[in-house]
């Protein structure tokens, strides 16, 4: 239910503020996401990151007021104005910080503004980066006996100021953790109080960049060599300062920067909405994803064949799904004509491959066939076993451009096979500048195709004049199908997967680069 407050006759919203975590966008609470799910207006910062937004509906309004260096889009001030009137105009306003809205986020400052107007708040907490760039820097922020305290501390002081609001005598004296946030332009002035004050130039050391996201750079040392360390390595912020003992754990400890996909950074072809299984398996290996959707899936231009074989489903002898827009589809229609899968109880049902087949379980059904290679050759020898297939009805239902393999192939057994446009794939409008940019600098390892429209619409997309754009990069095709289009188009396939399915190319893919790793090493 929603909160609402009465203010002088008027009916204020709500402000939650919400913390989105130190970067990585699973790292934000659960809470967290059902706040954004029912917000009205997200306001968010640099640090907030933006994948979160997803999460929000599609007609709530966000409102970007982040500061990246020291450009502000708005001043501390104009932001408690803004949040002051939106909550005044809507009911859930979510503010969304970067980490912990209350530790260095100015999210006190936001709740004292609101109190002062009679603004009613929640606040979500959020994992902070003093201690999940840590943990994905392998450093634990305390150790039983070596580090009995963490402390955060900023960094962000004025180190021309006359007298320092720190007590650093003491702070030099702890014998926990130390960790500095805002601190990388101070780095210098940290280090020589630290030392000024007693710490010595030994205590390890390390500054952690953009920590628990894939272009995470951690630099390790100690206090008397961090700072040369950390300009060789060009560090900037955002990053953590780290200083204690257990930074010498990250040598045992040091699990997210050996992900096999760690630092790789791959582009995805497929259509947004069949994007995630892939998106999932190659950011859980440390890649980062950058999507650039080639194909949009969209319903077929009249529904009339695909109802009508709905409405005569007991026709047929087999329905048999080639992808799992397919099984979408047919799912769509008969949902609509209010039935349900008990209608296809006598008919047989075959699926391309498992994603297919996992897809019909989720709708109750059960695949009598699943080839063992997922393509129409096989799919057709398979069913062929199965008996005689003469005046044997079949239902394919399909999109637009597939190939008309697996018809023929059945017709030749004496089949009947009504072949149905169940959706069409059109070319999405993706801003294609962005990648072809970051594909010619050198800046993408892999792009991955994972079928043949996805290649022809990538070529109609970017040109077939900038394909050279691919020359220094891993292409990792799904099968020899989608290998074959790439290479009538003029794109070389470095990788097929030899099961033509996600995990599959995702398996392939990672020996790919650390076969490469071994020989960089070697
Ligand atoms: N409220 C935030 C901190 C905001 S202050 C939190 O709880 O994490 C901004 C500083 O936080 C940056 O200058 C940097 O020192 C640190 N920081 C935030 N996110 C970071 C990240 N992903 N990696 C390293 N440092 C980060």
């Amino acid at each position: 239910m929603r909160s609402i407050v009465k203010n002088n006759n008027k009916i204020n919203g709500k402000v939650i503020l919400v913390g989105a975590g130190p970067g990585d966008p699973d790292l934000i609470t659960v809470k967290g996401v059902n706040a954004l799910r029912r917000a009205d207006v997200v306001i968010y910062d640099y640090l907030a990151n933006d994948k979160l937004l997803a999460k929000c509906r599609a007609e709530a309004e966000k409102i970007y007021v982040g500061k990246k260096g020291g450009e502000h889009t708005l001043s501390q001030d104009q932001i408690n104005r803004l949040l002051i009137d939106k909550a005044k105009t809507t009911s859930v306003v979510v503010r969304l910080k970067g980490g912990d809205p209350l530790i260095f986020g100015r999210g006190g400052e936001e709740l004292l503004a609101l109190k002062e107007n009679n603004i009613s708040f929640e606040v979500i907490p959020g994992v902070t980066a003093g201690t999940a760039a840590l943990a994905y820097a392998g450093i634990p922020a305390t150790h039983r006996a070596e580090a009995t305290s963490v402390s955060f501390i900023t960094g962000h002081e004025d180190p021309n100021k006359p007298e320092s609001g720190l007590n650093w005598k003491a702070i030099a004296r702890m014998n926990g953790t130390l960790v500095f946030y805002m601190g990388v332009k101070n780095l210098p002035t940290i280090v020589a109080r630290l030392c000024k004050n007693g710490k010595l130039p030994t205590t390890p050391a390390a500054v952690i960049h953009w920590g628990t996201l894939p272009g995470q750079r951690t630099v390790q040392g100690t206090l008397a060599n961090i700072e040369v360390r950390v300009q060789q390595e060009n560090i900037k912020p955002p990053a953590l300062i780290v200083v204690g003992e257990v930074v010498n754990y990250r040598n045992a400890m040091n699990w997210f920067e050996h992900l096999p996909l760690f630092g790789r950074r791959v582009v995805i072809t497929r259509a947004r909405a069949q994007s995630s299984e892939l998106v999932r398996e190659l950011e859980s290996l440390g890649a980062e994803v950058i999507e650039f959707p080639t194909i949009k899936i969209i319903p077929p231009q009249s529904w009339q064949a695909l109802d009508r074989a709905i409405t005569d489903i007991a026709k047929y002898d087999w329905i048999v799904f080639t992808s799992v827009n397919g099984v979408e589809m047919f799912q769509q229609r008969l949902n609509h004509y209010d039935r349900d899968v008990r209608k296809l109880a006598k008919t047989k049902i075959a699926a391309i491959g498992p994603a297919t087949a996992e897809r019909l379980r989720l709708i109750g059904v059960r695949a009598d066939l699943i080839p063992e290679k997922f393509v129409a050759e096989e799919l057709a020898a398979l069913i062929r076993k199965q008996g005689t297939l003469k005046g044997q009805r079949f239902l394919l239902p399909r999109a637009d451009l597939a190939r008309s393999l697996l018809k023929d192939e059945l017709e030749k057994s004496g089949a009947i096979v009504d072949e149905i446009v169940a959706y069409r794939t059109t070319l999405a409008a993706a801003d294609k500048d962005k990648v072809l940019h970051e594909l010619n600098n050198r800046k993408i390892d892999a792009i991955t195709f994972t079928s043949s429209s996805t290649v022809s619409n990538f070529v109609d997309m970017v040109g077939k004049d900038q394909l050279n754009c691919l020359d220094d990069v891993v292409v990792a095709c799904i099968g020899p199908i989608t290998q074959n289009t790439a290479e009538q188009l003029g794109i070389d396939a470095t990788i097929t997967a030899q099961e033509y399915t996600i995990p599959a190319l995702v398996d392939e893919i990672v020996s790919y680069f650390q076969s490469i790793n071994l020989e960089g090493k070697s």
